[in-house]
């Protein structure tokens, strides 16, 4: 039966425009052929371009091939990425937004001893940022979600997604909105602006895995174990430049919190994105988080052929996982794509020598405090409690918002999950973002389990040692009753003073039986505010938090040219993701701070020459890698980084692209770029190039003098010139670097203008 639904919502701003998509996508199939066939994932994201003739020109190849010129129909963005979102956002001077917006205050809540006193404590610690957030919301008609209303990817779930949507989130974890099957992307802050300026929005095609799902999940087998799995099957960078569409009899089983699950952990394997065709499950959720006016529009846009892949439409990859097959899995430490079967977790840590014992274990945040994960755990926890048991380590549970806490304690799974030694957090991103403040373990070999996205490290508790596992909710909990880590709960019994105990497979609820409750509403925010010109944006001079933000110069005030000569500042070795690049956990109070978050700059990166972490050296003698690009900047010397593979992965951080630019980086030279933070360099006027040849990697040591010649016929307009850097070592030595480049003609303006943000500022005056 399907579930009592919340409260009606007005869905006049939150029903995709579904006329307009459907007509957009009839002038798409005019250009590429009536006989195309298009997968859900193109149909959305063409369904979305400003202007299908110009992008789609001639036909042909677009996936991996074209830039599509979009316009997204929402932007949501955290409070963490906001602030710099929004201080360049008021840059440009426009007096609102051009698409509906939300701003959620989640990644700022620390994690201590528990909701009663965590919330009021962060907010106050946090007050100028949240005032600021306010301030800039009601300025220009932004929705905005106080402390304890949630994270953001739960609350888009709950109240904005809907299939066949775009939308663009400061957050690498928006595709969670996948889910709902539309298409939501993590960008930076830039992007977003670009979204909020109804600038076009520009990505090129990803090309499309196709995900067939067969069979159907049973016993301990959770949607989060069918992305662990993959995501060791495709690792981190499988994903690359890809959407991951799901389909096949697997996805109509799921529920829409568990596809968005799914979605979430896409992130994690450098997907675009991740979507799904419109389900029941999907219409029963609309429905019941008070859509359905939402689910009406949506099934009307399925009969038109809009929400799913057209008969025979061809991917760039096929993968299929048969669900019926698919093990309990742990991945981890440090890297989410190292998976583990259950099964063979005990011999993978005696084989490794990583600890038995389990420190901590953490369910909920944004990929897993659904509904439907809490009523199994819960269930769970149920089990443990007859049978006499409690967590044997502390045990924190982060519900994902506002309507999941009241929810789940309305229906007795909070008290469970109490009653065995839970602690539940604030409604906020806490331990999976380094907002924990853990006491003990500080320096030690430590292992804990998460049902959260992400294991780099030092992520949760700022401990390089601590070894950090991605299971499923269910796997976390019942390990949490053991401490062992060789315990598998599916086989294995604990011994308990009326013998030997063993779990029977969890259960549950897809929906609450009786409905979801909202809870405290005073969170929420006005729908659809009018934006107040009058009010006072919350900034004080005196300010170590936020920073209004100054304009970048440009090297090309007198037209095209090629770079001023840079100086090789570091040749960076191995994985360098945006925490290494601008590390998290304490720092995220500067986000708003460009001056003082920039002293984080690649002080966890290791120095390829003497393999030190955080060690550079220049003509002053060796520092850390921030001071010593304080000292180049100091002296007004432009300079470049080398860096490895893949540089960049990880999140939508663009103060990852911001920090070296505010220290005067010209350029980056990698072996290769995740996406995101390469259109990231791009927005912040940073020149990315990619070595055409790997091996030449090393060719270019600190203290090189590095010349780009081509960039200026690039910037003429000579679209296939190639660039290559002349390198001159320090004993005259002159070697040339052949490079390629993904800058197309409107990210090469960017470049002229010092930056994104200078040319839509030029083009607002124009
Ligand atoms: Fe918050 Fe973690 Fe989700 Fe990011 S991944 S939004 S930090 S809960």
């Amino acid at each position: 039966a399907t579930p009592a639904s919340l409260a009606a919502k007005d869905c006049t701003s939150i029903t995709p425009p579904y006329p307009h998509l459907l007509e957009t996508l009839g002038e798409v199939r005019n250009v590429l052929g009536k006989d195309r066939k298009l997968t859900l994932a193109e149909k959305i994201l063409y369904a979305h371009l400003r202007n299908p003739e110009e992008s789609l020109a001639g036909g042909g190849q677009v996936r991996g091939e074209r830039y599509l010129k979009l316009r997204p129909d929402r932007v949501a963005m955290q409070d963490a990425s906001a602030q710099m979102a929004l201080l360049q956002f008021m840059t440009c001077g426009l007096s609102e937004c051009a698409v509906p917006a939300s701003i959620h205050c989640d990644h700022l809540i620390q994690a201590e001893t528990g909701a009663a006193e965590d919330l009021p404590r962060s907010i106050e610690n946090n007050k100028e940022v949240f005032d600021f957030l306010e301030s800039a919301g009601k300025k220009y008609g932004i929705e905005f979600w106080k402390p304890g209303s949630g994270i953001i990817h739960q609350i888009v779930l709950e109240n904005y997604a809907a299939p066949g949507l775009l939308m663009l989130g400061t957050d690498s974890h928006t595709p969670n909105a996948g889910g709902l099957g539309m298409l939501a992307i993590g960008v930076g802050g830039a992007d977003a602006v670009d979204a909020l300026t109804d600038t076009p929005w520009e990505l090129k095609a990803p090309l499309i895995t196709g995900i067939k799902l067969t069979g159907q999940l049973n016993g301990w087998a959770t949607p989060k174990d069918l992305i662990l799995h993959l995501a060791g099957k495709l690792t981190v960078r499988g994903g690359t430049g890809r959407i991951l569409e799901y389909f096949g009899p697997g996805v109509e089983a799921q529920s829409c919190t568990g596809l968005a699950t799914i979605a979430n952990m896409g992130a994690e394997v450098g997907a675009t994105t991740s979507t799904f065709p419109y389900s029941a499950n999907m219409r029963e959720y609309l429905q019941a988080t008070g859509r359905a006016p939402v689910a009406a529009a949506a099934d009307q846009a399925a009969k038109a052929g809009f929400l799913a892949a057209d008969e025979g439409a061809e991917f760039d990859e096929l993968i299929e996982i048969n669900l019926s097959e698919l093990e309990p899995q742990l991945n981890g430490p440090f890297t989410p794509d190292l998976a583990t079967p259950l099964s063979k977790f005990g011999s993978f840590i005696a084989e490794n020598k990583f600890p038995n014992n389990l420190s901590a274990a953490a369910i909920g945040s944004c990929t897993n405090s659904s509904y439907e994960d809490m009523s199994r755990v819960a269930s769970i926890a149920e089990q443990a409690k007859a049978a006499g048991l409690k967590s044997k380590v502390p045990f924190l549970v982060t519900p994902g918002s506002e309507m999941i806490r009241a929810t789940i304690e309305r229906d007795g799974l909070q008290g469970s999950l109490e009653s065995v030694g839970a602690t539940v957090l604030a409604n906020a991103c806490g331990p999976c973002i380094g907002q924990w403040k853990r006491d003990d373990h500080q320096g030690e070999d430590n292992a804990i389990l998460t049902s959260f996205n992400r294991n780099f490290k030092a992520r949760n508790d700022g401990n390089l040692k601590t070894m950090n596992f991605l299971a499923s909710p269910e796997i976390v909990t019942a390990m949490a009753f053991s401490g062992d880590l060789n315990f598998n709960p599916m086989t294995d019994s604990i011994d308990t003073p009326n013998g030997p105990f063993k779990f029977q497979p969890p259960s549950g609820d897809r929906l609450p039986p009786r409905g979801y409750t909202g809870g405290d509403l005073s969170f929420a925010p006005t729908p659809s505010p009018k934006p107040i010109a009058e009010t006072e944006i919350a900034i004080s001079p005196s300010s170590t938090r936020l920073e209004i933000l100054e304009p970048f110069g440009t090297a090309f005030a007198n037209g095209p040219a090629e770079l001023p000569e840079l100086t090789c500042l570091l040749r960076v070795r191995g994985k360098c993701t945006t925490d290494h690049i601008s590390a998290a956990g304490a720092w995220l109070k500067y986000k708003g701070h460009l001056s003082n978050i920039s002293e984080n700059t690649l002080m966890t990166a290791v120095n390829d020459e003497g393999g030190k972490i955080n060690v550079a050296r220049d003509a002053e003698g060796e520092d850390t890698i921030p001071h010593v690009m304080q000292r180049y900047k100091k002296r007004g010397e432009p300079w470049m980084l080398v860096v490895d593979d893949n540089y960049g992965e990880g999140s939508a951080r663009e103060h990852a692209a911001l920090q070296p630019r505010f220290y005067g980086c010209g350029l980056i030279l990698a072996r290769s770029f995740a996406r995101i933070h390469e259109t990231n360099l791009k927005k912040q006027g940073i020149l990315p190039l990619w070595l055409s040849d790997k091996a030449d990697y090393s060719k270019i040591s600190a203290g090189d003098k590095v010349q780009t010649e081509g960039l200026k016929e690039l910037l003429e307009g000579e679209s296939d010139a190639q660039i290559r850097l002349k390198v001159t070592k320090p004993s005259g030595e002159v070697l040339y670097v052949p490079t390629t480049h993904t800058m197309s003609v409107d990210q090469l303006k960017w470049l002229r203008a010092g930056s994104a943000l200078n040319y839509i500022g030029e083009q607002a005056r124009a």
